[in-house]
């Protein structure tokens, strides 16, 4: 049984749709994050499992119980809003004892002690008796991740928590999500514009891309094989090439418009034009070749800028007309004008579907 399961929902705001008839299942104790620029439904499709939003069409099931038309406070979820949302008049162990009050689950005492559990969770235990305004961002935050946590709901939904923090913050709470999901083992679903942040922390990432899933996969896989330009260029670092596809051997080659060519392990059978794609960290740089490497096919590129990161250089090049970015280590260094080598694995290179 999955935690949660939509299926062909869709939702319209008078005659806009803004979620496009998505199915999507989401297995317990998955952490799973919604991906995708402004604007792409993330939000929308969260309030929906959250019932915060009805659903234009489709179904929606959470713990295998059709919820598709029960209020909030019916569905076994507990969200975490970008603003925190804490009572300000209530002290940090009020707030988060708050939703079992509500729900009527155990006595005070057992209240209590679920309440002081939970900000162990989020290290908070010795602010119990302070009021949310008397806490940095970071700690409004937590409270708000333990008074999510506490009812040990059937699955946490959480709206972009982090993005209020400054970027170390962020960086820490981001590991504390990490170990609060190991140590509690809930479904999660987390809503972010941020590419490395949904890599990170997720099992799963849900790319949308206007109401639509674009793609969806393990981080590493996202990363590595986006399928089409879209999911290329919103995961980053990456170089697209329109180019010339013929077959060659057992893959394929691209035909750059200056007559080089790269290899492709994939097959493809006929020739066509296509967008190939490389991500900017798998592309090696080797000093200019001599004529021997030349007749071996090496590729060329010249080096048109260099902006230097700290532990690495990152290179700007011409390669064939194409303005192409390559990661290389601070140590290696080429002049503007530079002429180069470069090496892609053939593995590396691959072909978008758009
Ligand atoms: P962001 O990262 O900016 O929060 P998002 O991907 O979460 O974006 P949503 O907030 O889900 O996007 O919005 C999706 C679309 O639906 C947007 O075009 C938005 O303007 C529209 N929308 C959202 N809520 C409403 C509403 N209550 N009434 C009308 N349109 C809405």
């Amino acid at each position: 049984m999955n935690a949660v399961q939509l299926d062909n929902i869709s939702k319209s705001f008078g005659n806009v749709q803004v979620i496009k008839n998505i199915s999507l299942s989401i297995a317990k104790g998955e952490f799973v994050s919604l991906l995708g620029p402004s604007g792409c439904g993330k939000t929308t499709l969260l309030r929906m499992i959250a019932g915060l939003e009805g659903a234009t069409s489709g179904t929606i099931h959470i713990g295998g119980k059709d919820s598709t038309r029960l209020p909030p406070e019916l569905r076994d979820i507990a969200m975490v809003f970008q603003s925190y949302a804490l009572l300000p008049h209530l002290t940090v162990l009020e707030n988060v004892m708050f939703p079992l009050r509500m729900r009527k689950i155990g006595n005070r005492a057992e209240q209590r002690d679920r309440a002081v559990a939970a900000l162990k969770l989020v290290q908070l235990d010795h602010l119990t008796d302070r009021r949310p305004r008397a806490l940095s961002g970071g700690q409004q935050q937590r409270v708000a991740v333990a008074r999510a946590v506490v009812s040990s709901p059937q699955v946490l939904l959480l709206d972009e928590p982090l993005s209020n923090l400054d970027a170390r913050l962020r960086e820490s709470m981001q590991e504390e999500l990490i170990l609060l999901h190991r140590q509690t083992g809930l479904t999660t679903v987390f809503v972010t514009h941020d590419q490395e942040e949904a890599l990170s922390l997720s099992d799963r990432v849900i790319l949308l891309n206007g109401g639509r899933i674009e793609q969806e996969g393990a981080p590493k896989a996202l990363y590595s094989v986006p399928r089409t330009r879209f999911a290329a260029s919103f995961m980053g670092s990456t170089n697209l090439i329109d180019a010339e596809l013929q077959p060659h051997g057992d893959g394929a080659r691209a035909l750059l418009s200056d007559g080089q060519v790269l290899l492709l392990r994939a097959k493809h059978s006929a020739k066509k034009r296509a967008t190939i794609m490389f991500r900017q960290e798998d592309a090696i740089l080797a000093p200019e070749p001599d004529n021997a490497a030349l007749s071996r096919g090496a590729l060329i590129a010249s080096v048109v800028t260099q902006i230097f990161l700290g532990a690495r250089t990152r290179y700007v090049l011409d390669l064939g007309g194409h303005m192409i970015r390559c990661l290389a280590p601070a140590g290696q260094f080429y002049a503007v004008g530079d002429k180069v080598e470069l090496k892609i694995s053939p593995d590396s290179i691959h072909v978008l579907e758009d």
